[in-house]
């Protein structure tokens, strides 16, 4: 059942939990994602990143989340993730996604603000709900160093900006990275508790795999209501055609594929498990 963000994220904050949602770059991944959700029963948000473009076309995969979302046995929201350009978000909105992303993190306060009033604006026209991001994480999606490194959210800033842009969720920064942790991320979850005391506004934890149980809970507890996991579901598929690889000589890359989906599966189930509480 398609749903847009606003709805999905009221579930999460009626049930005190967290939503997953999964970057589902091909049909592995949108397999592994929308059954694990269903053998949990609970709701879930497919993304498609604007970095991703090149290996997997918004025109391409877009359709594809959106359908698997409407036949989907749970509530799925299907998301445009990280959408650094309004040209191309209103192409995800033509073709039926429910929420969207708009990052201008890199840009000066002023120009984030612009835009993203904007971006609701034309968002709003299509019932779709907004993401967007304060601050910088301490990487850009994709996991590349970010190179001003990474600057907090301060919570009065962004009660002024969920005021004035008129978003639904908010991304703030506090000090996850995207892609793999070398070392054990130092969160300040209790910038979490005041932003989210401020802005009144789901918050949304971006480089969400890789961080500690006790972190997901006091982050969940602390207001976060939409968790960003990719890196390390995607890493549990690549390890999983690595065994077989190394066990028997593949020949068909299907095999291969159905190995990565099942290993992903299992990944995005215990993550999904974690979220909402189980
Ligand atoms: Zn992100």
């Amino acid at each position: 059942m398609l749903v847009n963000l606003v709805e999905i994220l009221k579930m999460a904050e009626e049930k005190k939990c967290a939503i997953g949602a999964f970057n589902t770059p091909n049909l592995e991944c949108v397999n592994a994602v929308l059954a694990a959700a269903e053998e949990l029963k609970v709701p879930v948000i497919l993304m498609h990143a604007q970095i991703h473009e090149e290996f997997s076309p918004l025109e391409t995969i877009g359709p594809v989340l959106v359908q698997s979302a409407k036949s989907a046995k749970v509530p799925v929201c299907a998301h445009l993730d990280h959408c650094e350009d309004l040209g191309y978000m209103a192409k995800a909105l033509e073709i039926g996604f429910t929420g969207v992303m708009y990052d201008g993190s890199t840009l000066p306060y002023g120009e984030n603000l612009a835009n993203t009033k904007k971006a609701v604006a034309m968002a709003k026209k299509y019932n779709c709900g907004v993401e967007a991001e304060l601050g910088a994480l301490a990487s850009r999606e994709g996991g590349t160093a970010n190179a001003a490194g990474p600057v907090y959210t301060d919570p009065d800033e962004a009660a002024a900006f969920c005021e004035e842009t008129g978003i639904d969720a908010l991304a703030p920064s506090f000090g996850t990275a995207h892609g793999i942790y070398k070392a054990r991320p130092v969160l300040d979850l209790n910038r979490v508790k005041l932003i989210s005391e401020k802005t009144g506004l789901p918050l949304v934890m971006h480089g969400g795999s890789g961080v500690s149980i006790e972190d997901y809970r006091t982050g969940i507890a602390n207001g976060l209501r939409k968790i960003n996991y990719y890196s390390y579901m995607s890493k549990a598929g690549t390890n999983a055609v690595k065994e077989r690889l190394e066990k028997e000589d593949v020949t068909f890359f299907h095999d291969l594929a159905l190995a990565a989906e099942r290993a992903m599966r299992l990944d995005a189930v215990k993550a999904m498990r974690i979220f909402a509480g189980l």
